[in-house]
């Protein structure tokens, strides 16, 4: 089997997603990159139940190179998205806090230092039907810069250097979106400014943030 371990990467992934809440039924897609191949997940898959046999393997054509489930319907976003990215690994779902926020608002504004990781503000890409290449160019800009967008009246959608990073990045997003619903329920969230935003990233380059460090 082409990518076996790839493959078990996508459906631990999809586990964990749907653990998390992120991910009901067949709603999203994951992927990840190995050269010039993408394992993905198939087509109207329950994504929590997912095994490696049931992922496909496609080339950067969107040719399916190995598998036996036709691939998700958004291959090209997918392959969009690693064409203008050095993205490792793609997650998509329709989260339901990420989602609330992209029915509604153009973006999450930086109100807390944590979405600086993220690369900052996020976007809404702005809608179109979903498997499309219109989708494709409209969330590849609204990632720019960027390793998460929500999608308008869909998802939300994240990258990273491998599975499990672009799993992390969408949990946080989906974090943000519920963080700034809330904000916008108790009354005017503020946004962090330019030097605070500043002072955050030297203080994390400066120190290391979010890892153990000996004493
Ligand atoms: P697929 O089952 O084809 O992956 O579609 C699910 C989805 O989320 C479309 O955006
Ligand atoms: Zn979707």
């Amino acid at each position: 089997m082409l990518l076996e371990r790839e493959r078990e990467e996508l459906a631990a992934a999809g586990r964990r997603l749907a653990a998390g809440g992120l991910v009901i039924g067949t709603a999203g897609n994951l992927s990840v990159r190995a050269g010039d191949h993408v394992a993905v997940t198939p087509t109207g898959g329950v994504i929590s139940e997912l095994t490696a046999a049931m992922m496909t393997v496609i080339d950067l054509d969107g040719e399916v190179v190995d598998g036996e489930l036709a691939p998700t319907s958004e291959v090209p976003m997918h392959l969009a998205i690693y064409r203008a990215t050095g993205a490792g690994a793609i997650a998509h779902t329709h989260a339901l806090a990420s989602t609330a926020i992209a029915c509604t608002l153009p973006e999450i504004p930086l109100v807390h230092y944590a979405m600086l990781s993220l690369g900052g503000e996020l976007r809404v890409a702005p809608y179109a039907t979903y498997g499309t290449d219109e989708l494709a160019a409209n969330v590849v800009a609204a990632l720019a810069g960027r390793q998460a967008a929500l999608m308008q009246n869909h998802g939300s959608i994240a990258i990273g250097a491998t599975v499990a990073k672009s799993v992390e990045n969408l949990e946080l997003t989906e974090w943000s979106a519920e963080l700034y619903a809330r904000c916008l329920a108790v009354g005017a969230p503020r946004v962090l400014g330019q030097a605070e935003q500043e002072a955050v990233i030297m203080q994390a380059l400066t120190g290391g943030y979010g890892t153990t460090k000996k004493l």
